[in-house]
């Protein structure tokens, strides 16, 4: 027995390599927001809430042909037991700007020139895994908010201890195992929209990883995510010939 896997295969917590730990979901948690969402996902804590979209100023942020998506990801500072230092840092900037680029692959943008949908993803407790929970939650509350989509992303870390693939490392076998790699899909059509890698997997534990962690997000997030949804928004069956006002998610 280590301290990371057990001889009978099992995990610190208690799961196997293939489990994930338990997810809530709620919407409608911050009424002044157009969509916002409060996510509980093993021991991370965040809160997303999503304004627009509005007209984009100052003007030189406007892109003419379709909305601009602007997140703002931030760990509190009693996010984690080292207090971090309070304000942006490199890593905030970066996971910002990650998730940005992942959302606007579903949001349908071409209907809303000229303007900005603003994303705050506010981690309050975090334990390993938060940029994949903040997409899964960002996703949600873009729905939410009414702005139509394509499809829900959705994200999980995949890791490596003891030469074992993981599903949805948590913090310890985030920082002592031998590899971690988010990654964010599109469950309807494949398509992958986040991709990092901390550590090293060679091309069957990658190719192992990535199958785990696109079943996971098809057959387990995505339904938690559309079970949050349910009484609040309407799901369209898209289709790929289908022009983007026939379907998708309202
Ligand atoms: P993710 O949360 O997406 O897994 P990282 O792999 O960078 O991102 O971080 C893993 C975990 O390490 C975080 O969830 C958090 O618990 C902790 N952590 C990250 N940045 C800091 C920081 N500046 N100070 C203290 N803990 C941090």
């Amino acid at each position: 027995m280590t301290d990371l896997m057990t001889i009978e295969g099992l995990r610190s917590d208690g799961r196997t390599p293939g489990d994930l730990r338990n997810m809530t979901i709620k919407t409608n948690v911050i009424p002044s927001a157009d969509g916002s969402v409060y996510m509980e996902w093993g021991n991370n804590k965040l809160y997303v809430t999503v304004n627009g979209p509005f007209e984009a100023q100052p003007r030189h942020l406007q892109d003419p042909h379709r909305a601009t998506i602007q997140v703002n990801y931030s760990m509190s500072p009693f996010s984690c037991p080292d207090r971090k230092r309070p304000g942006p840092d490199r890593r905030a900037v970066e996971i910002s700007k990650l998730l940005a680029e992942s959302l606007s692959k579903v949001v349908i943008r071409e209907r809303f020139p000229k303007t900005l949908i603003d994303v705050h993803i506010d981690i309050i407790e975090a334990d390993a895994g938060t940029r994949c929970a903040g997409l899964t939650a960002a996703s949600v509350a873009m729905a939410h908010a009414g702005i139509p989509m394509y499809d829900l992303v959705g994200a999980v870390s995949v890791g490596k201890v003891e030469n074992i693939i993981i599903l949805d490392p948590g913090k310890e076998e985030d920082s002592k195992g031998q590899a971690d790699m988010p990654v964010g899909i599109i469950p309807s059509t494949g398509e992958v929209v986040l991709l990092q890698m901390d550590g090293q997997m060679n091309a069957d534990e990658f190719n192992d990883a990535l199958k785990m962690a696109r079943e996971a997000i098809s057959n387990q997030i995505n339904k938690k995510q559309l079970d949050a949804l349910k009484d609040s928004v309407r799901v369209v069956p898209f289709e790929e010939e289908d022009l983007p006002d026939e379907g998708g998610i309202y």
